[in-house]
This record gives structure tokens, sequence and C-alpha cells, in this order.
């Protein structure tokens, strides 16, 4: 008789379950999962990858390293402060331990006192109106595109919706501002040039026909030289005149000035500036989980709260609880990274290409996500060579460096001091690498 076919020695789906060595390690893993790894050794095994003899391993070592989330914890060694491949901003430590706390049952909407309903996201709302003085009221929803269709679509209810065509903005991923504004029904009466619009453009679309005006902050990207737009200061008696709600949406968005971004609109100015409604997005400058945050008058952002759309868009638990964190906690990791202070920055960046042995070259840290584009945030890289990079992301944690020029470049305006250990290791070892 010929040699027995080696695929019947593979191990049966039975007998790799009850492996003993993988009941403690599948403890996280649910039943589905633990038998999908199973089966995928099995199937190599029978395609000849693999042999029988080698599957218990295989299925040991796959169990052993697969984690209930793909989405794991990475260094950012760009500069890049909001950078949105990378999650945008990362929570304060006040915000991840609120995350953790309301991820169970939470009295998001339970007063505890009485034992009756409550207000969701109460403690939200009330620590962004305390970080905003000038604002009414504000409502909070899942992300600021979210927020610009309640906006308009809770004020306009099917009018024309007025706005430039120089902030027609495509927000990424090919979503443009002006798309979502017309997802639910609005009309857009486009005013003005790609490069200049003029009050006067407003003056003569703003009629009975008019439900608001858009002011949207182009976030992304700069026209420059011959250009000309009409304020919020500027729009606004036009707006008053005709009864016309003015929307300012600042995409990224301060709360309140920073000298360190003197060009980036912020909330309160814009409120100040007479903006009826200005949005936010909370995972930008903001520093805090994704949302999206409207404030300004209390008579619209009451119509708004009220509008079916509110609560197709409505905040999450976590996000909530993150929110308020942000607001009133420890200094959110974006804006220590904005604010790093240059000579800290400088020596961190030495000894690490001390350690290593790589060059210090300038290099300009960004606010990123759609923020306060063209503004250079001068800093230090250490350079590597180009092949260090993938190692790198490839390594645990994964650091994620900037690849540019031909080099590796490593930022660590956005790396917590603390984290600065587990970068030298992660180049060491990337460089010890054949
Ligand atoms: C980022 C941005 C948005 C969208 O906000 P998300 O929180 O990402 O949904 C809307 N408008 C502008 C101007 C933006 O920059």
């Amino acid at each position: 008789m010929a040699d027995e076919d080696p695929r019947r020695r593979i191990p049966r789906t039975d007998s790799l379950l009850n492996l003993p060595a993988l009941q403690g390690q599948a403890a996280g893993l649910s039943h589905r999962t633990v038998a999908g790894i199973v089966h995928g050794v099995q199937e190599r095994a029978r395609r000849g990858e693999l042999s029988p003899d080698d599957v218990e391993p295989a299925v040991i070592a796959a169990v052993a390293s697969h984690r209930p989330s793909s989405l794991r914890r990475v260094v950012n060694a760009t500069g890049i402060a909001v950078h949105t491949n990378l999650g945008r901003a990362p929570l304060s430590d006040a915000a991840a331990r609120a995350v953790v706390e309301a991820s169970g049952y939470t009295n998001v909407e339970f007063d505890l006192a009485t034992g009756a309903r409550s207000g969701r996201g109460a403690g939200a709302r009330a620590a962004a109106l305390a970080a905003c003085p000038g604002a009414e009221d504000v409502l909070v929803v899942n992300n600021g595109a979210g927020a610009l269709v309640v906006a308009t679509t809770g004020v306009a209810a099917g009018a024309e919706v007025v706005i430039s065509r120089g902030e027609m903005v495509e927000i990424g991923a090919g979503f443009r501002l002006a798309e979502l504004i017309e997802s639910t029904g609005a009309v857009l009466r486009e005013v003005g040039a790609t490069n200049r619009t003029h009050p006067d453009d407003y003056r003569s679309a703003i009629g009975p026909a008019t439900g608001c005006v858009v002011k949207a902050h182009a976030s992304n990207f700069r026209i420059s030289g011959f250009t000309a737009s009409a304020s919020i200061a500027e729009l606004t008696p036009l707006c008053r005149r005709h009864g016309v709600p003015l929307i300012a949406d600042l995409g990224s968005g301060l709360l309140t000035p920073d000298p360190v971004l003197p060009d980036e609109p912020d909330v309160a100015g814009s409120l100040a500036d007479g903006a009826d409604l200005v949005i936010v997005s909370g995972d930008k400058l903001m520093g805090g989980p994704q949302a999206g945050l409207i404030f300004g008058r209390a008579d619209l952002i009451g119509r708004l709260a009220r509008h079916p759309l509110a609560r197709a868009v409505r905040a999450d638990k976590m996000a909530l609880a993150a929110l308020e964190a942000t607001l009133t906690g420890s200094t959110p990791p974006v804006t220590a990274a904005i604010h790093a202070d240059p000579a800290a920055l400088q020596s961190r960046t030495e000894r690490l290409a001390r350690e290593v042995g790589g060059d210090v070259v300038r290099h300009e840290g960004h606010v990123g996500g759609g923020g306060a584009p063209g503004v250079a945030l001068p800093g230090w890289a250490v350079r590597l060579p180009e092949a260090t990079a993938g190692r790198l992301r490839a390594g645990r944690p994964p650091v994620v460096p900037r690849v540019h020029d031909g080099a590796c470049l490593l930022d660590l305006r956005c790396v917590p001091e603390a984290d600065d250990e587990t970068v030298l290791d992660a180049v060491r070892k990337a460089l010890e690498e054949p």
C-alpha cells in the first residue's frame, strides 16, 4: 500500500480546541474566533504549507498572539499632532480613565439622587460651556460632520444654504462639506469665486429663500495670492438684517485663542464676532474623543436638539465621558505636543541620536487633521536609513516615523517623554535586524 496521505494525520478540530494550552490563552477570545484560527491552521496543513506535526504548536502560537481587537497602541513619531490615520487626538490620562469607567453601566441618563431619568451628557455639556464663556448653550453629537448636517438641516429646513465657493472644502476620504449639507435636502447657494468672495456676494444672494449662511474654515488647505473672503464680523450685520442664522464651521477649532496658532479661529472669538452657531470637532485641536460640538444661541441649539437628526448622530456615553474629562482633567496630549518646549525636544532628540547613532536634523511638525494648515511647528528629528521605517512599524509597539526624501525621520514632538525608552529600544532592535 502507498504511503498514507499525510493530510490524514492533521489533528482533528475537537482535539485542537481541547488542547490544555489553549484553554488559558484563549480566555479573552470567543469560541468562534479560536475555532476560526484552528481551521485556518488546518487549512494550511491541508495545502501542504505546514507539516501535520506542526499544526498543534502553530495553533497554540496563533491563539497566543491573537488579540480581540486589531487596533493597537502605536507610537506617533511623525511630528503630526492630529494624525487622522493614527486616530487623531490621543486621549489625556483623565479622559482615558473616564472611558473605562463609563464603559460599563453608567449614569449617562440617570439622576442618582432621585432615581429619575436625566438629560443625557449633562456633565459634558456643562464642561464645554465652562470652557467656552460666551456660548449660551452647546449640543454634543457624534462628530463634526454630523454637527454640520444637524445644524444646517435643523436651521435651514429645506431652504437655501449660502456658502462661499472658496470654502467648499473636501475634508478627506472624498467627503465634501457641500455634499454633506445637500445630503439632507438643503439647497446650496454658492457665492463668490474660488479665490475671492466679498460681502457683496453674500448681500446679493441672501433673501427670502435663505435658510442660513455657512462660513466654513478652509481647514486643510490655504489659498494664497489674489484672495479675499468675508469675515464673520462682516457677515453678522447682513445676516441679522435678514434674520438669517450665521453658522461657522471651524473644523479643528480652538475653544479660545492660542498664541502658538495665531491664525486659527476660535469658538469664543467667532461667537463674539456674531456667529449664531459655531461647530468644532472634538478630536482635533480640542484633543478629545471623536465628537462634534455646536455652540451658540440657546433657542437654535434647543431646536437642533429636538430635531430627529440629532438622535441619529447622538454622542456615545464613552465619548461624553472622555469629552468632559478632556475639558476638566489633565492637559490633552495634542495640546502638549503643540506646546512642546523646544529645548526639551532638542535634548531628547539628541539623546536618541547619540544612543542609536543617527543624525539630528531640523524638522517641522504640524497640527495635522485639518487644523492650522501651513503652520509649521519647528523642531528636530533623528534621521535614519529609510529601511528602518518598515521595521519600526512592524515592532511591538509599532513606532510610526515619517518617511521623507529617502530617509526615516523620528520626531519626538508627539511622543510622551515616558515613551522615550520604548522608542530607543524599538530603534535599536530595528537597526540590529540584518
Ligand atoms: C474636520 C472638519 C469637519 C468634520 O469634522 P469630523 O469631526 O471629522 O466629522 C468639518 N468641517 C471642517 C472645516 C473640518 O475641518
